[in-house]
């Protein structure tokens, strides 16, 4: 059963041969053997998620079933969950109680998932290792002396160890796509706008978007179907028909080969210094194997690829500086037991609540935005932004999605990154550069490298095409096994 599709669990539920308890039952269980050693999950409420689960097997007994009616997901901590402990990884936020649903949460719970736990992240979704966790860090079920990678590690890890059937994460500069690859499981990171961040614990608001993770491109598109829509309380949330993103993905029963026509762009900047071989041999087999699929493969330019990493760490800290100053030890979260004024109730509030990441950032941000220093740091990261998106619009012009890896390197060693940062935020080159421009962004499992550790591939396209990417990834996971490989000891 650990191994069902979000699809073959649905027709069992449906057919009344597994119920919601069971199911969820079934998980918590694993859940209770894997996470002392694993560290995925920062909370479970058996009670909670057993009480979804009835009902939502009173709704499949009504036949009032939707496609994830009794589905236990993990959620990232990130994700405010009403009467759940929502802690964003941080100290600051390690008692809050949330009183409301993020309207992701809202709209899984209106389809009968239920939630299993909330799964353990960088602080505040700084960090690329699910190391800067006040919790301690998510050890890869892979490799336990590995990172999962990060922010969204713990949710990567749940679905990697088969500790939940699928997962959901968010993406500012790759977190959901990063560890996705570190772990062989799949993630999305949808067009800027599509998922609604309310109640998603903000980092960086013109960056972070939802997404879905599973272990298929097939399980994502559900879980896409039910996490997108409209929300007036996000001031950027997308006012769009709602989509299938499930549709395309039967191959057109004409077409003589299933990818027949799809041009992929392979930008030359994704595969030169930095790259490690293992990684890169596994990629190009993959781009291969597309090729096998009928699509064609382009060279493409992503000239200004190199600056992403330099723009993303001064506009993602800028907005961070601003996002959390709203944790002052007043209105909600962590508060110094001593203090004297108002003002050293704040600082000690803070210097006591934030770990060390978090605080680099928001003095980074602090820097790059005061008066000065803005016109050189902050309005030049705007501009390449922009020069980033011209990039891309570029690009689509002679390709439909672009491939490439995801990460530079298969999961490194616990502590290898933590202490030196740069090292750390160039983990994230290929990745944060969707962000940027707000396009989709996903990661597949492709093959192992060095200590048969997964290497993720990376597949983008223009806006809104996220259907045509998951029926391209679908079809390549007909044709191949990666995603369906199971780290050994999760047994
Ligand atoms: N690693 C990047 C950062 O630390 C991305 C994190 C994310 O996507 N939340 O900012």
């Amino acid at each position: 059963m650990i191994n069902f599709t979000l699809k073959q669990l649905s027709a069992l539920l449906a057919q009344k041969q597994l119920s919601s308890v069971e199911l969820t039952q079934a998980y918590l269980e694993r859940v209770a053997r894997l996470n002392p050693g694993l560290n995925v999950f920062v909370t479970v409420d058996a009670d909670k998620s057993l009480a979804q689960a009835r009902a939502a097997d009173a709704l499949l007994a009504a036949g009032k079933a939707q496609p994830l009616t009794g589905i236990p997901l993990a959620h990232k901590d990130i994700f405010c969950a009403k009467g759940w402990r929502t802690t964003c990884g941080s100290k600051m936020l390690a008692n809050f109680i949330s009183p409301y649903d993020a309207h992701v949460v809202e709209k899984l719970n209106a389809a009968g998932a239920v939630i299993l736990g909330k799964t353990n992240m960088d602080e505040f979704a700084m960090g690329s290792s699910t190391e800067t966790c006040f919790f301690g860090p998510v050890k890869n079920p892979w490799d336990r002396t590995r990172v999962p990678g990060g922010s969204s590690g713990g949710s990567a890890a749940a679905v990697a160890a088969r500790m939940a059937p699928a997962a959901i994460g968010t993406d500012t500069g790759g977190s959901i796509r990063q560890p996705a690859a570190l772990t062989g499981i799949c993630g999305l990171k949808p067009t800027y706008g599509v998922v609604s961040r309310y109640g998603m614990i903000a980092y960086a608001s013109s960056l972070d978007q939802g997404g879905p993770m599973a272990r298929s491109a097939e399980d994502l598109a559900l879980l896409l179907n039910a996490m997108a829509g409209f929300d007036a309380r996000d001031s950027t949330s997308l006012e769009r028909p709602a989509e299938d993103y499930a549709r395309l993905l039967a191959a057109p029963a004409a077409a003589k080969l299933p990818l027949g026509g799809l041009r992929i762009g392979v930008p030359k900047e994704y595969f030169g210094a930095g790259l490690d071989s293992d990684v890169a041999a596994a990629v190009e087999a993959a781009l291969a194997q597309f090729e096998q699929l009928g699509a064609k493969r382009v060279a493409i330019s992503l000239p200004n690829a190199a600056l992403s990493v330099p723009a993303y760490y001064v506009i993602a800290p800028a907005e961070a500086s601003s996002n959390l100053s709203r944790f002052d030890g007043v209105r909600y979260g962590y508060r110094a037991p001593e203090y004297g004024d108002l003002a050293d109730m704040y600082a000690k509030s803070r210097a006591q609540g934030f770990g060390a990441e978090v605080k680099r950032r928001i003095l980074i941000g602090t820097y790059v935005l005061s008066h000065g220093y803005y016109d050189a740091y902050y309005l030049k990261a705007q501009k390449i932004r922009r020069l980033i998106a011209q990039d891309f619009a570029a690009a689509y012009r002679q390709c439909d999605l672009i491939m490439g890896p995801t990460s530079p390197s298969v999961a490194f060693a616990l502590g290898a990154k933590v202490a030196d940062p740069v090292q750390m935020y160039l983990i994230d080159i290929y990745t944060v550069a969707a962000n940027l421009a707000g396009l989709p962004a996903m990661s597949i499992p492709c093959g192992f490298g060095e200590g048969g550790l997964p290497v993720g591939l990376q597949l983008a396209g223009n806006y809104f095409a996220e259907a045509q990417m998951l029926a391209a990834a679908h079809q390549y996971q007909l044709a191949t096994d990666w995603h369906l490989r199971q780290p050994a000891g999760t047994e």
